[in-house]
């Protein structure tokens, strides 16, 4: 499996630090917001990053951090007039909503910035130490960034390049730093502010510190798979990067994956401009699972161009599938023959070659164009060669294909059947004559049945209602 890894911008055959393991970090997003369609690129793509390693056997310890303190939430807040942590428990509760309607599921861990302040003040404690930081006379912790004779790796920045264009930094006012391209780790309380107590100051992290101490904590001082937007890579990865290994003193990450930026009609997206979508907003109009196909039709490190065409396209395009499985259900459920003929045993061998390709396609820096592409072709296969005719042993053994693949991008494509009103109230009607003959367990049996349906019986002086969840 072959990675793109920003930090030696090649293309790099994957080796895990620790055989069948991979430990991931991806930066989560500051939780001010509804989250827009560009915060859902990273979390569609790396998912699916997840998901393939997982097929390819590899146990993943994915960690994905919300920032829950930052200027933005407290900026909310203060408009709101309610505490920052309301404004950052409210959207990260509406960010797993996305979340789920896309499909991405949850980290191994989600860990919450303001929950390990301790880890934090130690990491910072220990660069201090080491002369790798200092306390300004306000108590603000800045990172000693010349010392770190490394600092620019990651971005292929050149030290003196970046002084030239930082010199204006040391003109407004942040004259206590010792070098305009030191960066804070710890500033202090401003009025009205959430803050901690520290050795230093009252007062709270700088941002770049949260994805140093979370990404130890919970993978270690040496990670294989570090990511994010490409926005991040400079400087916040870059000043992760300092933070981790003057502390740790070994390599932090490996590899460095980043993912391109979404556009919308071809300009950048931004409030300013009113060129905005939140993932909510297009939830309106289309089954999540469409903009989910829409970020995979295009490589992960190209900027992607989001219009209302090319979504109108990713709809057709998904539908294609969908309809596919669909009709091969419809077959498998109508066929005169249950098992396999010799001949379509050849044929559903010979699936394997889809897969190949499908799993060439992935393995070459996670390319899941090639790999739609792949799985088209399968629905291609599906739709001349599954017939009426066919056993149901074959028309399952193709759907069953297609599904598994699709699985592996995430994308859901077998439509769950509802049961009908006729179905559920003759289910309700058996439930109740259990419970007449005391026969407890299996009136228990009905419920959860149902509720595994998403409906939900309600007792009533009317008798036995239902609802659909
Ligand atoms: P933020 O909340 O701004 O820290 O962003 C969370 C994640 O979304 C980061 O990985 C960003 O790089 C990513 N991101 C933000 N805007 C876009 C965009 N327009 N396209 C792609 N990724 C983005
Ligand atoms: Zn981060």
């Amino acid at each position: 499996m072959k990675i793109y890894n920003t930090l030696t911008k090649q293309k790099e055959e994957f080796v895990p630090l620790v055989p069948g393991k991979v430990s991931m970090y991806v930066c989560g997003p500051t939780v001010y917001n509804l989250i827009h369609i560009g915060n859902a690129r990273p979390m569609i793509v790396f998912d699916t990053v997840r998901r393939y390693m997982e097929h390819r056997g590899y146990e993943v310890n994915y960690v994905s951090n919300f920032t829950d303190v930052d200027d933005k939430i407290i900026k909310k807040a203060m408009e709101e007039g309610v505490t920052a942590e309301e404004i950052s428990q409210r959207y990260i509760q509406e960010c797993k909503k996305d979340m789920e309607g896309m499909n991405v599921r949850p980290a191994t861990t989600h860990p919450l910035a303001t929950q390990e302040i301790d880890g934090m003040i130690e990491m910072i404690s220990t660069l201090i130490e080491k002369d790798y930081a200092y306390v300004a006379q306000d108590g603000t912790v800045y990172f000693r960034t010349r010392k770190f004779k490394e600092y620019g790796k990651l971005s292929h920045k050149n030290l003196d390049d970046l002084r030239g264009g930082n010199r204006s930094l040391l003109v407004t006012g942040e004259d206590q730093k010792e070098d305009s391209l030191d960066f804070v780790l710890w500033k202090p309380k401003k009025d009205g502010e959430p803050y901690w107590e520290s050795p230093w100051c009252n007062g709270r992290p700088g941002w770049h510190i949260e994805c140093s101490v979370m990404a130890k904590k919970y993978l270690g001082d040496e990670i294989d798979i570090h990511a994010g937007g490409e926005d991040l890579i400079f400087p916040h990865h870059e000043n992760e990067i300092a933070q981790s290994e003057c502390c740790n003193g070994k390599i932090f990450a490996r590899y460095w994956m980043h993912n391109g930026f979404l556009n919308i009609d071809n300009r950048k997206m931004s409030k300013s401009l009113g060129n905005f979508f939140t993932v909510r907003e297009i939830g309106e109009k289309y089954d999540l699972q469409v903009l989910r196909f829409f970020m995979l039709s295009a490589h992960y490190r190209s900027p992607l161009n989001f219009s209302a065409e090319l979504m109108e396209a990713s709809k057709n395009g998904l539908d294609r599938i969908v309809n596919a499985v669909g009709n091969l259900k419809f077959i498998a459920e109508n066929a005169a023959v249950e098992e396999l003929s010799a001949e379509e045993a050849k044929e559903l061998a010979s699936l394997a070659e889809y897969e190949k390709k499908f799993d060439e396609a992935m393995d070459d820096d996670f390319n899941t164009a090639d790999a739609v592409a792949a799985i088209f072709e399968l629905v291609k296969y599906a739709n001349t060669n599954v017939t009426e005719n066919s056993t149901k042993a074959f028309a399952d053994g193709v759907k069953d294909k297609i599904v598994e693949l699709s699985d592996i991008l995430g994308l859901v494509v077998e439509k769950q059947e509802e049961m009908l009103d006729k179905e559920i109230e003759a289910l309700i009607e058996e439930r109740q004559a259990a419970r007449k003959a005391k026969n407890f367990a299996r009136a228990d049996e009905i419920r959860d049945l149902l509720l595994a349906k998403g409906i939900v019986l309600k007792d009533t002086r009317e008798g036995v209602k239902w609802e659909r969840a």
